[in-house]
């Protein structure tokens, strides 16, 4: 029988402590002080002091489980493999072991822990750009290992977590999703699904765009706990896994939502709103406020789209205490709603006073300064817009 979510994570834990890796604590979505970004978008972001050369309390070896936000993936939420809230399982030798010893342990993780077959394993390498050269490192291990690679130009593999700050090559572990025997590339065929991402964390970029060492040479890993558990459950996208049988269980009964891409953005906003929720955040028209403000409209809007009646206040509780259970988190499905129906109350008068303006321009097509007045004179940004617009 498949692994559950849970267990998933104890093997990978496990694997690591028992060569000499200190469990630590996810941190909380919000990145540390003067980080430039709102949200943490990746295992390392809340180690970025430890890779930059500061002694960690628990040592040179670490791992963790780590809850991340990246709106940037917007866009792709509906396809089985990009969620806006994950979970990232990451390793790290901060100055202690190289690459090699990395994709070693991937590789002997993924193969003999998770019982993966070597033919549905492929990896992509770091081919050298005009900076720096091929990850010849890397390459030669997994010529040892036996594993098909790609090497890849540009910044396809080269890890960075911002314009300036630490950064390097990195090498990336994609696992055989379709029925018939494996084909293709990790760049030419998409069923090949990367599930692991090595970082040879070496470098720091520079305002003007010059690398420089960092004073000690890290490994920073990280796999999505939801794309792994999907392969190793043989479902065909994240929302097939254990981690949202319950949402697939009670959503569509509740909504009837015609197509699977809807089902797929609800559950996925209302999941992240809630984790957002239980860090803390909440929905205002600015800043990180606005991320959380976004996805309810979003949710929304699709909702919308075939029935205006329905309504957030409906979100069956048990989704919010399952939120609380899996990633151990203080939100309550009282507050939750609260905010839910509060949210959609102001979505709804903003709509109705959008309508109304828009009317006015007889629908004629809108200029950028009329896009600007809307937001600026009536608080209509260019989203909402745009959405009344295609309402017709
Ligand atoms: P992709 O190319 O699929 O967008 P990525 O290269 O942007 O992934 P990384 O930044 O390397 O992802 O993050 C490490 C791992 O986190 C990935 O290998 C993947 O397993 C997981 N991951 C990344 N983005 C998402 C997401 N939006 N939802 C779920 N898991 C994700
Ligand atoms: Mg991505
Ligand atoms: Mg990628
Ligand atoms: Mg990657």
């Amino acid at each position: 029988t498949p692994p559950t979510t849970g267990q998933v994570v104890d093997t990978f834990t496990h694997f690591f402590q028992e060569r000499g890796h200190r469990l630590i604590t996810g941190s909380t979505l919000l990145p540390p002080p003067g980080d430039p970004v709102l949200f943490t978008t990746s295992g390392m972001h809340p180690l970025t002091p430890y890779l930059e050369g500061r002694p960690h309390p628990l040592g040179r070896r670490l791992v963790n489980v780590q809850r991340c936000l990246r709106t940037t993936d917007l866009d792709e939420v509906g396809d089985g493999t990009h969620l806006t809230v994950f979970q990232m399982l990451g390793s790290w030798s901060l100055g202690d072991y190289g690459g090699p010893q990395s994709l070693r342990w991937g590789y002997e993780l993924l193969h003999e822990g998770f019982g993966i077959p070597r033919d549905r394993l492929h990896v992509t390498v770091f081919g050298g750009d005009g900076q720096v050269g091929v990850d010849g490192e890397s390459l030669d291990t997994w010529h040892e290992l036996g594993l098909p690679v790609e090497l890849t130009g540009g910044d396809e593999n080269w890890w960075s977590n911002g314009p300036t700050g630490p950064c390097g090559p990195d090498s990336e572990i994609f696992v055989w999703t379709g029925d018939c025997p494996p084909r293709g590339t990790p760049t030419t065929d998409p069923r090949w699904v990367e599930v692991w991402n090595h970082v040879m964390m070496r470098h720091r970029r520079h305002e003007d765009g010059n690398l420089t060492p960092l004073v000690q040479r890290n490994i920073d890993t990280g796999m999505g706990l939801e794309r792994l558990v999907t392969v190793l459950q043989g479902v065909d996208s994240v929302y097939g896994t254990d981690l949202f049988e319950p949402w697939l269980r009670l959503v569509p009964p509740l909504w009837d939502l015609g197509d699977q891409e809807s089902l797929r953005v609800v559950c996925d906003h209302l999941r992240s709103f809630t984790v957002i929720h239980g860090d803390g955040v909440r929905p205002s028209h600015t800043g990180r406020g606005y991320v959380p403000r976004r996805l309810i409209r979003r949710t929304l809007t699709t909702l919308w789209q075939d029935d205006p009646g329905r309504t957030l206040g409906d979100l069956p509780r048990e989704l919010v205490e399952h939120i609380q259970t899996h990633f151990g988190l203080p939100v309550e499905p009282g507050p939750v709603l609260d905010v839910l129906r509060d949210e959609e109350h102001r979505f709804r008068r903003l709509l109705d006073r959008g309508r109304k303006v828009l009317s006015r321009y007889g629908g004629r097509q809108l200029t950028p300064e009329d896009y600007h007045y809307l937001h600026d004179t009536h608080g209509l940004p260019e989203e909402l817009v745009d959405g009344i617009v295609r309402e017709g």
